[in-house]
């Protein structure tokens, strides 16, 4: 799976001439895990999922969202629900991405009551995780991702892996040009994934971990050639129709 998340960029020309640049290139051969291709999206802000679902139409790349309401339909004002993320075509949606755990005070059970939420409403969640640089730097990079990990495991037990991805965002790594090294990457995920093993979630082993943070054409491949990184989440390269096509290429074989 490849997953470009725009973040809050964008404005509807500019998003709508990314979508047809991305889907007249050579996209269409390499997404739809159907046509032996892999699980391609886009995750644009939320008052540009209509148009640029509209265009995504017919293609075989599909439409998330960068967030979810922790609560149903009701007095939220400026929330979204999962049902009207379901309403406007979206087959995905980031959850505690970093920039909303440490802007905007996401804890661990928000993060999991959102991801409960999307998954009733049918929409599949891409959970992320990571250390900073200070809890990398004081040895607690695997302490932090047991943490974050085990307060999902009761909302992701029974879940199927076509519907839960988890993304390994080391902090530092991501907008920063720093991306972790494979191997550390590849330590990380196989950490995540021994966590959800021991915490009985039923997928474990066919859970999809992607990586995220600074990923590039240039460094795609490396990265996804480690057992355990199943994909990448991609920001500032997905805004580029051509650099995201070519971290797509890389996901591919
Ligand atoms: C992200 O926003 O999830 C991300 C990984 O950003 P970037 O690729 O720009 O580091």
């Amino acid at each position: 799976m490849v997953a470009g998340n725009w973040k809050m960029n964008g404005r509807l020309a500019v998003a709508q001439s990314l979508v047809n640049a991305l889907l007249d290139g050579p996209i269409a051969e390499l997404a739809g895990r159907e046509a032996g291709g892999i699980d391609c999206l886009v995750c644009p802000p939320f008052p540009l999922l209509l148009p640029v679902g509209g265009q995504l139409q017919g293609s075989a790349v599909t439409l998330g969202a960068q967030n979810v309401a922790a609560t149903d339909d009701g007095a939220y004002t400026g929330e979204v629900s999962a049902a009207m993320l379901a309403d406007l075509g979206c087959s995905w949606t980031l959850v505690g991405h970093s920039e909303r755990r440490t802007l905007f005070g996401e804890t661990d059970e928000i993060v999991a009551a959102k991801s409960a939420r999307a998954l009733a409403a049918d929409i599949g969640v891409i959970i992320c995780v990571g250390e900073t640089l200070e809890e990398r730097e004081a040895d607690k990079t695997e302490s932090v991702l047991a943490r974050q990990v085990d307060a999902l495991v009761s909302v992701i037990r029974e879940q199927s892996a076509e519907r839960v991805v988890l993304a390994y965002e080391p902090v530092w790594a991501i907008g920063t040009g720093k991306t972790a090294s494979p191997e550390m990457a590849q330590q990380a995920h196989r950490f995540i994934r021994e966590r959800l093993a021991a915490g009985s979630v039923v997928a474990a082993p066919a859970i999809r971990l992607l990586y995220g943070g600074s990923v590039k054409p240039q460094n795609a491949r490396e990265l996804f050639e480690q057992a355990d990184i199943d994909g990448g989440l991609i920001g500032g390269a997905s805004l580029s129709a051509a650099d995201f096509t070519a971290i797509c290429q890389s996901a591919i074989a």
